[in-house]
Order: structure tokens, then C-alpha cells, then sequence
């Protein structure tokens, strides 16, 4: 077989994979001209479609940024931390100054210490390798935080150019729509998506007359929990309000399951509070440890749901992972779905997550 190139980017057309490049339907294939899918967005809709991270083009892109000056501004969900910070910032921002911006503050429960959280965010990113000049905490949604950013953008770019990055989904298009309204009155400059790998906008922000702000495409990062949920589960998980903690007292050999998409038991410990922040709309079912797989056997998709009908099709298996937790007030971290606190930590559990996405530990925010 021959392979076929894009006429616009040069990729090999593949038909297998819609977010590696080259992707085309099958559809497209009987054309003269074959263009994949992004440069067809491109061309028709003046769009620039969410990538993912191994992908040459955006490394390439990025590596751009850390050979000029400029100022970077990364963009994570506070909710979901390991699923949108962006691998190896580090290395693609080069000398560039960073300011982190932890989006979604209106999600977080009042009870929250913005003070905490922005220091978990900069211990968190120090982890990854990566020094923060400064760490701001936004409602893009709401506007709130935005006019503090602002003037931290202009005050740590030197005049200079400024590249906004993000993962999918973490609110980048919001904040920037926000952002050009706040500075020029424009109302929703750029079209906004609920769901990941369909950001548009590809931007070039006048700041003045020499330097720009640029709007990047969305990463696509696979920890995402987004990436193996349907739209309809996404919006399920996807906290839209102020997240109202759950609290379960659990004796050791009991089971949590959050909807059907993951699980937490308790192997081994004193009676212990479980306070779970996870979507309003996403049920938590309690049951017996040893019950546990038959009910998962029984009732994915019904009891247990999401996922729902077209999750399932593709759902990865539950991979478990054992975690003995420190002593004190620890939290229980599901990329993507919430945490669970343990109030007094010294405890044995066992979390199960679909393959690939990840789950970890931290200091309570709370
Ligand atoms: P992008 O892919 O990073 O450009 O993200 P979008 O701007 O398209 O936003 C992704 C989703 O997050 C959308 O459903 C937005 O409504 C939602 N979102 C964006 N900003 C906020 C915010 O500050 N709070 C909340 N709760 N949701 C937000």
C-alpha cells in the first residue's frame, strides 16, 4: 500500500487515530486533494485543533517558546492537577519566566485556603521540575482573579511576548475570551468548547505595537480522565458548582465506588471519615469489600454510572494501586474525578482507577 500525505501539513494520512496527525475519516480517502482533519479545520474554519503532547509539530512549537523572550503563562485545573500540568514544562519554557495559573477556583469548597492551595501548586509544579515566578488562583468562568493576573502578566513580561499554555479543557479559550474583554470590551472573541480536543483558536493577541499575546492549542495530556469518558459522563463529572464534600465513615473491608469509574477501599486501619469532593452529580455507592467485584460484574453502567453505554465501549479496565497513607490529613487524588480526605491519615487503601489514569497522594487542601 502507498502511503498518502496531507497536502497541507505533510503527515502521513492515517484513519485509525483522530487525535495523532495525519488523521482523516475514511470518507475523505476517495479525494484528490487529501488534507487531514486538522489542516481541513484550518483551512474551512480558521480553527486549530487540540494536540497531542508527543506530537512533533507542538513540541517544535513550544521549543520556539524557550528560544525567545517572553513570558510564559501556564494554565492548570485546580481540580485536576496531575491531569492538566503540561510533562517536561521545564525544559519547553526554557529561561522564559512562568506564572502558574490554577483555574476553576469556583469549584473548590469555601472551607479551601486559596493560601494552601497556591502553595500546593507551587510545591506541585516544583516537583515537576519546574520554578514559578508567582501563582494566581482564577475563575475564568466567573472573571474573578482575572484583573489581578493582568497586571502580573504586564509587570513579569518585560515587555515582551507572552504565550499562554495549557492541557485541554483546563479553560484556557474562557480565560483568554475573558481577558480580551476585560482589556478591549469584545465580547467571546473566541469560541468556547465543553469538550476536550476541540479548542479553536490558534491567536495572536496584540499587546502593543511589537509584542503579542498568543494563545497555544490545547495539549492533550492522557491522564486526563476527559479522554475516556463520553461527553455526556463528562459533563457528569466535570464539577460545574461549588463541590459539596460527601462524608462516609467506613470500617475497614469496605468499599467506595465513585459512579462506576473508580474505586476505593479500605484494606486495613482504624475506623476512618472518608470526605469525598467529587461532582455533585457523581453517586458514590458503599458496599462490602468482598462484594465489591460482583457488584461491578452486576452493575456497571446501571447502579454504577457513569460510565454510560458509549464510556463503556472503550473504558480501560480498573488497574489497582495500594497505598499506605502518612500519618495526619491526607488526600486521596483521582485525576480528573475529586479527591477523598482521610482526616487522621495511618491507614491502608486500595484505589482503582481505568488504566492510565492516575491517582496519588497529597497534604490535605483542607
Ligand atoms: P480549553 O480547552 O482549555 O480552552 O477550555 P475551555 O475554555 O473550552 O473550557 C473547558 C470547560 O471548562 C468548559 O466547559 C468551561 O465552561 C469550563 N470552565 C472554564 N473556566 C472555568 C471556571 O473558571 N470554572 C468552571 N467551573 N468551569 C470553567
Amino acid at each position: 500500500m502507498t502511503t498518502v500525505k496531507c497536502q497541507g501539513c505533510g503527515a502521513v494520512i492515517q484513519t485509525s487515530d483522530p487525535n495523532l496527525p495525519g488523521y482523516a475519516p475514511e470518507s475523505a480517502l476517495s479525494r484528490e486533494d487529501i488534507i487531514c482533519k486538522r489542516c481541513f479545520r484550518l483551512k474551512h474554519y480558521n480553527e486549530v485543533q487540540d494536540v497531542p503532547y508527543q506530537d512533533d509539530e507542538f513540541l517544535e512549537m513550544l521549543n520556539q517558546i524557550s528560544d525567545s523572550r517572553g513570558l510564559v503563562v501556564q494554565i492548570v485545573d485546580i481540580f485536576d492537577f496531575n491531569g492538566s500540568f503540561i510533562p517536561g514544562m521545564k525544559r519547553l519554557t526554557g529561561q522564559n519566566p512562568v506564572l502558574l495559573v490554577g483555574n476553576k477556583m469556583d469549584v473548590l469548597p469555601n472551607s479551601v485556603n486559596p493560601r494552601k492551595v497556591k502553595q500546593w501548586l507551587r510545591s506541585a509544579a516544583k516537583d515537576q521540575g519546574l520554578i514559578v515566578e508567582d501563582v494566581f488562583l482564577i475563575s475564568a468562568q466567573r472573571g474573578e482573579g482575572i484583573e489581578a493576573l493582568s497586571q502580573a502578566i504586564e509587570k513579569h513580561r518585560n515587555e515582551h511576548d507572552v504565550y499562554v499554555v495549557g492541557t485541554t479543557n483546563v479553560g484556557k479559550s474562557t480565560f483568554i475570551n475573558k481577558l480580551i474583554q476585560q482589556t478591549s470590551g469584545v465580547k467571546d472573541a473566541i469560541t468556547t468548547s465543553y469538550f476536550p480536543g476541540t479548542t479553536l483558536g490558534f491567536i495572536d493577541i496584540p499587546l502593543d505595537e511589537r509584542t503579542s499575546l498568543y494563545d497555544t492549542p490545547g495539549v492533550i495530556h492522557r491522564h486526563q480522565m476527559a479522554h475516556y469518558v463520553s461527553d455526556q459522563d463528562l459533563k457528569t463529572i466535570t464539577p460545574r458548582k461549588e463541590v459539596k464534600p460527601k462524608v462516609y465513615q467506613l470500617n475497614e473491608g469496605q468499599t467506595l465506588y465513585f459512579g462506576g469509574l473508580a474505586r476505593l477501599d479500605f484494606d486495613s486501619g482504624e475506623r476512618s471519615s472518608f470526605i469525598c469532593y467529587l461532582s455533585n452529580e457523581l453517586d458514590i455507592h458503599r458496599t462490602k469489600l468482598e462484594n465489591a467485584d460482583e457488584l461491578y460484574r452486576n452493575h456497571l453502567g446501571g447502579l454504577l454510572s457513569p460510565p454510560d453505554e458509549e464510556t463503556m465501549k472503550s473504558l480501560p479496565e480498573l488497574k489497582a494501586q495500594t497505598f499506605r497513607l502518612p500519618e495526619g490529613k491526607t488526600d486521596i487524588v483521582f485525576s480528573g474525578l475529586g479527591w477523598a480526605t482521610v482526616p487522621e491519615g495511618n491507614i491502608t487503601v486500595t484505589a482503582h482507577v481505568p488504566a492510565g489514569v492516575k491517582v496519588s497522594l497529597r497534604q490535605s487542601l483542607i
